[in-house]
């Protein structure tokens, strides 16, 4: 097999099982091997150390695959991979409630470049690296196995691939078309999602134990509750919102088709009271918590813009949701986009009212938690609020972090109370 000889004193992030080789480590490549095929990595005194897929195309040349010299990579490693991956989920597919969450977390669950997310009976895959993109007739025919869904549907229609050298791709890879939009429960609300056209793979997943400690501070509140969800998508914050008895519901975001499906959401989950009369969902007899009592309002339009007109309104609020899309995607827009996270947060900070609750969140991974809370104390600092941290978020436990891929930690969230 073909070998990448690293450069001296490059080998210790490899040793300790971080799973990125960089161009810039390796000395030289013997073997003449093809991009997407499976090599040896050695340190410069000729010690084996693991074995990982080469793309000469991108700056991270090898992703590793084991570092156990006898573990072939072949049909067996990947289905142990993914098997793994499945029974890590056990709760969760056992869970009623739930039935939308990520089965596999690329790099974090040992199989690098590898997004699976599972929407009830349906799968959605993105190959987001060469090496799993060659492999993707294999993948596909393991998880129909492993799964047994009714489809497998691909959206690797993301930017990320072109650092690989990669087209964006989409479209059925198995079984039978998805309908336009799939409905999924989550917590035991309901959402409807479009694979072929949502953002990611459809749904924000990532965020569905935060939406539950959203449920939990509203029910411990009482009274009325007005809540802003910035950012809101398909408004599954506000759907959580709605449930755990909030008053008024005001949902922003920039996409007119993910409000449409916001209200569509609300409305299935008999939450919403704007838009004309509907019927709320019966349970048992008994209409859910919350059911009608909610007005939404849907507002699309730019969040930095709405914040700086609800302020000059002295249109106040109880919860702040802030949720935004990446500000950061590389070192260089760090500085640019800790303004813009400092911008919001600032904003949202002026016109909760005390005792209010903002649930801020980052999902930059160049933007570090410790900097990340460090913005928010800037933002704060400009106005004359006092806040305290109730909360410290994460991506749910479906999207985990190999402790040897720090990298893997992308979104970042706290929940304040407000002064
Ligand atoms: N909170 C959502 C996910 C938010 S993703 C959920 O739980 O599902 C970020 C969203 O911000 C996207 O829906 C995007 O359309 C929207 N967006 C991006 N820039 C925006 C802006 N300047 N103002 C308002 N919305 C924006």
């Amino acid at each position: 097999m073909a070998k990448a000889i690293l450069k001296k004193g490059r080998a210790t992030p490899v040793i300790r099982r971080h799973p990125w080789v960089f161009s810039g480590a390796i000395q030289r490549i013997e073997g003449d091997p093809e991009d997407g095929e499976v090599i040896e990595v050695y340190d410069a005194g000729g010690n084996w150390l693991a074995r990982g897929y080469l793309n000469r195309r991108s700056q991270i040349a090898v992703r590793l695959l084991t570092w156990l010299e006898d573990e072939g990579i072949d049909g067996a490693f990947w289905r142990r991979r993914l098997e793994r991956a499945v029974s890590a989920r056990r709760a969760l597919a056992e869970d009623p409630a739930t039935t939308a969450y990520r089965l596999v977390h690329a790099e974090s669950d040992y199989l690098p470049g590898l997004i699976v997310d599972r929407y009830g009976d349906w799968l959605v895959l993105q190959f987001l690296t060469l090496g799993v993109d060659q492999r993707r007739a294999e993948i596909v025919q393991l998880l129909a196995d492993l799964v047994a869904p009714l489809a497998i549907y691909e959206r690797s229609d993301v930017g990320v691939r072109k650092k690989e050298g990669l087209e964006p791709r989409a479209g059925l890879l198995w079984g039978d078309e998805p309908p336009d939009q799939i409905e999924i429960l989550e917590n035991g609300h309901r959402f409807l999602v479009n694979v072929r056209e949502g953002h990611k793979t459809g749904f924000y997943l990532d965020q569905r134990e935060n939406r539950a400690r959203l449920t939990t501070l509203c029910n411990a509140r009482g009274g009325r509750i007005d809540v802003l969800d910035l950012f809101a998508y398909t408004g599954a914050f506000g759907v959580y919102a709605a449930a755990a008895g909030a008053s008024e519901i005001t949902s922003v975001d920039t996409s007119g088709p993910a409000l449409d499906l916001a209200r569509a959401n609300h409305a299935l989950n008999g939450l919403g009271r704007a838009g004309g009369p509907h019927s709320a969902t019966i349970i048992d007899g008994q209409p859910p918590a919350g059911s009608g009592s909610t007005d939404t309002e849907y507002v699309s339009g730019n969040a930095f813009a709405l914040l700086r007109t609800f302020r000059a309104e002295k249109r106040h609020f109880d919860v702040i949701v802030l949720d935004p899309p990446k500000f950061a995607s590389t070192r260089r827009e760090v500085e640019s986009g800790s303004r813009a996270y400092k911008d919001i947060n600032l904003l949202a900070f002026q016109i909760l009212r005390p005792g209010g609750l903002l649930f801020t969140f980052s999902c930059s991974g160049r933007v570090s938690a410790d900097l990340f809370q460090k913005i928010v104390f800037g933002a704060l600092a400009d106005t004359d609020r006092e806040a305290q941290i109730i909360g410290h978020l994460a991506q749910s436990a479906d999207h985990p972090v190999a402790l040897t891929f720090p990298e893997g930690r992308y979104l970042k969230g706290l929940i304040c109370r407000v002064w």
